[in-house]
């Protein structure tokens, strides 16, 4: 694996040294360098560190959203304040994602563009409904998580275009965000992944989103069941319809973190602890 290494000094550059054919960006390297190890991918000519790149390494708020810069590594998304206040489903996801040490170099931007269906910051990004900035040789544009993921390893990312952030819209007050996630073991990918952000109001959820991730080729918003329960009481037999949708808008495969049977369960189960009234408080990894 020889490669000529670039360590560039601005977005420009970066954008100039990866229009080339045989480059690959890097950020944290933590996908990158294990599928290259594995042989999952053809060997670069070049690899482009973004890494460094100031204009990627802010986090800041601006207009009632919190602007992550995407090569911010996951350990400081998590240790930001109105990350913790705010975004309770996103800091569950992020502090469960591989370990402290991976969590130190791998970025945000780095989970999404790498298109795992399994990623664990796409649920929660879903539900918070993220607006993700793109940069690329012909100019910049944005463009909404829903509309960024076609399949496994797949996204609609230019060739050469560089993610510069991603927008989260801060939930106003009374808000409440979950994530739930299962794994068979530390350091796992998920078997299967849910994120639910709503309000309750009278007892009734509105304004309610679900996502789930590694249960079909892309992480996804679950939007028939979302529609099913917005503005319904929270009961036992609408929970147990809404299970029932939920598990039928999932596509999961069978493999080595659990069959697809399981999976289906799973999405089922978690949607019942996250809308519960009593476990409507931020959760961690179930
Ligand atoms: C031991 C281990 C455990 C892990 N556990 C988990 C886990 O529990 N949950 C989970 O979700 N993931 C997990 N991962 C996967 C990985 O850590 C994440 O997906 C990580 O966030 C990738 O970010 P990175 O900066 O390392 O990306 P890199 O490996 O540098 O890049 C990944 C891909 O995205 C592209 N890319 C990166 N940044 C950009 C950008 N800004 N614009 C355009 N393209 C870009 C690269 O070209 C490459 O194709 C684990 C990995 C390891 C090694």
């Amino acid at each position: 694996m020889a490669y000529e290494y670039h360590r560039s000094g601005s977005l420009e550059e970066a954008l100039v040294l990866a229009a080339g054919d045989d480059s690959a960006l890097i950020a944290g390297g933590t996908d990158l360098l294990v599928a290259l190890r594995k042989r999952k991918r053809p060997a670069p000519r070049h690899m482009v560190s973004i890494r460094s790149l100031p204009e990627l390494a802010e986090v800041s708020e601006q207009a009632g959203s919190l602007h992550i810069g995407a090569g911010v590594p996951m350990a400081d998304v998590l240790a930001n304040t109105v990350v913790r206040e705010h975004l309770p489903a996103l800091t569950a996801a992020l502090a469960v994602i591989g370990s402290r040490q991976i969590r130190n170099v791998a970025t945000l931007g780095g989970n999404l563009c790498n298109a795992s269906p399994a990623a664990d910051s796409a649920p929660p990004l879903l539900v918070y409904e993220a607006t993700l900035e793109l940069a690329g040789s012909s100019g910049r544009r944005e463009i909404a998580i829903s509309d960024f993921f076609l399949g496994p390893g797949r996204t609609v990312l230019r060739p050469g275009e560089i993610m510069t952030a991603i927008r989260v819209p801060l939930p106003g007050a009374g808000a409440q965000s979950a994530f739930l996630r299962r794994s068979r073991v530390a350091m796992d990918l998920a078997t299967a992944s849910l994120a639910a952000a709503y309000t309750a109001r009278d007892g009734k959820l509105i304004n309610l989103r679900l996502a789930a991730g590694a249960v079909a080729p892309t992480p996804l918003r679950l939007r028939r069941t979302e529609a099913f329960l917005e503005g319904k009481p929270v009961a036992e037999e609408t929970l147990a319809e809404a299970a029932e949708i939920a598990r039928s808008e999932v596509a999961p495969i069978s493999d080595l973190r659990g069959s697809e049977w399981y999976r289906r369960e799973l999405i089922g189960v978690f949607l019942s602890r996250a809308l519960r009234p009593r476990s409507t408080r931020m959760k961690g990894s179930a």
